[in-house]
This record gives C-alpha cells, sequence and structure tokens, in this order.
C-alpha cells in the first residue's frame, strides 16, 4: 500500500494497492491477448479510440485536474488550462498519426520483384513514468504506443498514480480491447519487473538517468527496444545584444515551471560578461515577482516540491553550494510552515565543475555563470560541458549567432529568446545523459513501431537464375 501525501500540505490524501510482481505478470500475459487483436486493426479503429480518449478526457476535465493537483501541488489554471488541453491535443495528433503510417514505399528495388515498406507494431510496451506531469507523460507514453498498435502496461510513479488509473479506465470506455492498456502500481521493484517480463517487447522509460540506466540493464537479457527520456540541465544562453527583461522573464517562467520539476526547465544560464551584472539584476527582480503558494489560490505561479525528502535534497544543494564559494542572491531557504515549498532561488560565484552547475536540481533553482564577452566557443563550450543534452535557449538579437550557436549545442532542443515552448507535432527527447528516443510528434510514433520489408515476386520463372551469385 502507499500512502499518497498532499505536497501543499503534508496531510494525507489517500491510499494506493501496489501491484505485486504476479499482478505485473498477469497485466502483460492480458495485454499480449490484447495487441493481437489490436496488431490488425485498421488506422481508422485506432484513431477513432484515440479521439474517443481524448474526448472523455475533456468530459472528466475537473476529475482529473482535481486528481493532478492534489497529488503534484501544480497550480490549479496550469493543470486546468494548460496541460490537460494539452494532452487532449497530444491525444488527438496521435489519433491523426495513426492514420499516416502505412505505406512509406513501395517499388521496384529489384528486377522482377516489388517491394513495400510497412511499419509494424512491436509488441507489448511496458512504459515507466514520472510523478512531475503525471497525466502529460502517461498520454505521451500510450498515445504514440497505442496509435502504432501496439498494447501497453503502464507504471506511474507512486507519488502520483490516480489520473493514469483514470486513463487507462477512459481506454476502455473509448472501445479499446479490454486489457490493451492496463496500469500496474508501485515503484522500482515493480518497474524492474515490468522490464524484465518476457511478455513485454519494449520499455519506455520517463525518469532520472539513474533509473534509465537500470532500465536499459534489465533490458540487455531480453535485447529489447528501449526508449527512454531522462534528466535535463538546460542552459539559456545570452548574448550581450539580448532584451535582458524578455530573457529575466522567459528564464524564470523556464526555470520556475512546475516549481523547476521539469527536465527541460532553464538551469543555468550562461551570460557574455559585459551585461553579467545587468542580467543578474533583472533576474533578481524576475524571480522576486513569482509567487509560490496554495495551488488552489488564484494568484498562485508556483506551488510546493513534490514531497519533504524532495525539498531535502534541494536544498541540500544550495547549502553545499555555499560551503563550496557560491552566493544566493535570491531564495535559498525553505519557509516554515506546512506544505513542501522552496522559493524561487538564484545562486552567483558557483565553479561550472561543481555540483550545482553539473547536476539535475529538479527545482526552482537558477546558477548564473559569465562567459568571456563576445566569445561564442566560450559560451558553446560551457553550455555543452555537462552529461546532459536536453533542452537550451539562445538570447539574442542577431539571427546568424542563434543558428550557428544552435547547431553546437548537443542537445534535443534549443529555443530562442525563449525557453520552454512545447507542441505535440514536435519531437521531445535529448541525447548524451538525458536519453535517446522521442516523445511526441510523427517521429515518437515510428519509435513504437518498426519497418518490415515485404518483396513480392512477380517475374517469370526463368528470369529466376539471373538473382544467383555467379
Ligand atoms: P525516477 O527515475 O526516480 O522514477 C521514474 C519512474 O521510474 C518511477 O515510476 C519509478 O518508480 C520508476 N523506477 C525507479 N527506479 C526504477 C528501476 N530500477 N526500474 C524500473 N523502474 C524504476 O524519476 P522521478 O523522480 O519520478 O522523475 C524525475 C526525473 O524524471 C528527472 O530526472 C527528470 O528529468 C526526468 N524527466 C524526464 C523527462 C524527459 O522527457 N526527458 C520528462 C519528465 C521527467
Amino acid at each position: 500500500m502507499t500512502s499518497l501525501i498532499n505536497p501543499a500540505t503534508g496531510a494525507p490524501l489517500a491510499d494506493i494497492p501496489d501491484s505485486d510482481v504476479s499482478d505485473v505478470g498477469r497485466a502483460v500475459a492480458r495485454a499480449r491477448g490484447a495487441f493481437e487483436e489490436w496488431r490488425s486493426a485498421t488506422p481508422a479503429d485506432r484513431a477513432r479510440v484515440l479521439l474517443r480518449v481524448a474526448d472523455l478526457v475533456e468530459r472528466d476535465a475537473d476529475a482529473l485536474t482535481r486528481l493532478e493537483v492534489e497529488e503534484t501541488g501544480k497550480p490549479l489554471p496550469v493543470m486546468r488550462d494548460g496541460e490537460l488541453p494539452f494532452g487532449v491535443d497530444n491525444l488527438r495528433f496521435f489519433a491523426g498519426a495513426a492514420r499516416s503510417l502505412d505505406g512509406t514505399g513501395a517499388g521496384t528495388l529489384s528486377a522482377g520483384y516489388t517491394s513495400m515498406l510497412i511499419r509494424r507494431p512491436i509488441g507489448v510496451v511496458g512504459s515507466i513514468a514520472p510523478w512531475n506531469f503525471p497525466l502529460i507523460m502517461a498520454i505521451w507514453k500510450i498515445g504514440p504506443a497505442v496509435a502504432a498498435g501496439n498494447a501497453v502496461v503502464i507504471k506511474p510513479a507512486p507519488q502520483t498514480p490516480r489520473s493514469t488509473l483514470a486513463l487507462v479506465r477512459l481506454f476502455e470506455e473509448a472501445g479499446a480491447p479490454a486489457g490493451l492498456v492496463q496500469a500496474v502500481t508501485g515503484g522500482a521493484e515493480i518497474g524492474s519487473a515490468l522490464v524484465a517480463d518476457p511478455g513485454v517487447d519494449m520499455v519506455s522509460v520517463t525518469g532520472s538517468t539513474r533509473t534509465g540506466q537500470a532500465v536499459m540493464r534489465g533490458a540487455v537479457d531480453g535485447l529489447k527496444r528501449v526508449h527512454l527520456e531522462l534528466g535535463g540541465k538546460a542552459p539559456a544562453v545570452v548574448f550581450a545584444d539580448a532584451d535582458l527583461s524578455e530573457m529575466a522573464a522567459g528564464v524564470t517562467m523556464g526555470a520556475t515551471y512546475n516549481t523547476g520539476q521539469d527536465c527541460t526547465a532553464a538551469t543555468r544560464v550562461y551570460v557574455d560578461a559585459a551585461v553579467y551584472d545587468e542580467a543578474v539584476s533583472a533576474l533578481e527582480a524576475a524571480l522576486s515577482r513569482v509567487r509560490a503558494g496554495d495551488p488552489w489560490d488564484a494568484g498562485t505561479d508556483i506551488g510546493p516540491l513534490i514531497s519533504g525528502g524532495h525539498r531535502d535534497r534541494v536544498a541540500g544543494f544550495i547549502d553545499r553550494a555555499v560551503a563550496g564559494g557560491a552566493r544566493v542572491a535570491v531564495g535559498g531557504k525553505a519557509p516554515a510552515g506546512p506544505g513542501f515549498y522552496f522559493p524561487p532561488t538564484l545562486v552567483l560565484d558557483a565553479d561550472q565543475s561543481s555540483e550545482i552547475v553539473q547536476d539535475e536540481i529538479f527545482g526552482p533553482v537558477i546558477v548564473v555563470v559569465p562567459f568571456r564577452s563576445q566569445d561564442e566557443d566560450d559560451a558553446v563550450r560551457l553550455a555543452n560541458d555537462v552529461r546532459y543534452g536536453l533542452a537550451s535557449s539562445i538570447w539574442t538579437r542577431d539571427v546568424g549567432r542563434a543558428l550557428r550557436v544552435a547547431n553546437r549545442l548537443d542537445v534535443g532542443v534549443t529555443w530562442i529568446n525563449d525557453h520552454l515552448p512545447i507542441a505535440s507535432e514536435a519531437p521531445h527527447g535529448g541525447v548524451k545523459g538525458s536519453g535517446f528516443g522521442k516523445d511526441m510528434s510523427q517521429e515518437a510514433v515510428g519509435e513504437y513501431s518498426v519497418t518490415r520489408h515485404l518483396m513480392i515476386k512477380h517475374a517469370a520463372p526463368a528470369a529466376r537464375d539471373s538473382f544467383r551469385p555467379a
């Protein structure tokens, strides 16, 4: 049994039964049966189910919003007006994508034969999700897999299971074959059992880099396809010609959205040394305006962190940075009182090699580091000098510079003069320690399918000899 805690108050919310390993086996076996039916569903059938699920999510928007706000502490409007409608849009996108998957090529590649390239589903996908965007992450995992013709057993994070459990029920209500989309609950042990189950053909995980490594190891024996969306430590590179107040507003939003518990969060701000003081002042002002508070209050910008343990972890980064010579310019200390709040925090004078610059904190913390004035090479070197490679932003009025620098960053996404926006059509995923594999977009649907070559002989029998090696 896992007791859910409301992070805004610290009070218990609900008890959720944990699956055991035999439940995982049963869910996977049931998913295999559903897959046999679903693999031959037409694209139109798949799209119809996904469109119905989108409608049902809209129908249940209030209830799903409440579950998510209670479990994560994210502000009500962020969920109700932002993430939930975005999840609906994702589902509708995947419904469309299901209908443009097949028929990538046909033609005569060898004389006397016609070839077809056909995309087929992989089978049963074991999906593992994090707690920071529970509903959207479940949609990003289930949507493309189902669109491509697979069955899914998903394990939400133990802190935030309820919106995923509700979503799974909506698939059945929408007419998906029984068992096509199922959930199991629990933590790492159940996640590992799902990865190891011989009936699982592919594993997809969004989580920390360490979890991604464990999942990859667990998938080795079965040589399963692995799809990894892992941590991030996004740089924001600020050139001297940037609009610094725009930058401060955009980076602050990028760093504090979801209380910084976002793999694409703006965390390392590299500023041309010539405008360092000005940029720091603008960031101080913007961060000081962010209102942390009750997720249900209309004026709240950010809610609490997910748990007391995570808040201690975030605070530990700040304490160790200060002990190592860094300086806190804004925030830095958890307030007294109930809930796991942590204020927007600005850290200065940290070394590039220090932990606070190198490691994912997953809280509303920005570190500002200057680069040599007018030196693009120095900016690129610093921006790439971490093990992660997920997101980044560049702040400049010079289009040529923006493109030049963007092309040299080892990341999955670069925003120019903004930080954070995403769209259903655009792939989301990283390189290096941020993993590989794309969520959203047609590419995600492709990741959950395999290209088959079908070759049809139509030459007269006599022609056959010409294909034999001499
Ligand atoms: P986590 O790695 O602790 O857990 C993620 C999920 O993996 C949970 O469901 C957890 O129970 C499960 N898990 C943990 N150990 C496992 C194991 N050994 N085998 C199988 N499953 C296991 O991450 P979290 O704390 O829930 O989420 C935060 C992390 O997720 C951050 O690192 C963040 O950057 C990352 N994240 C990445 C993206 C992305 O798209 N790249 C998006 C959101 C979050």
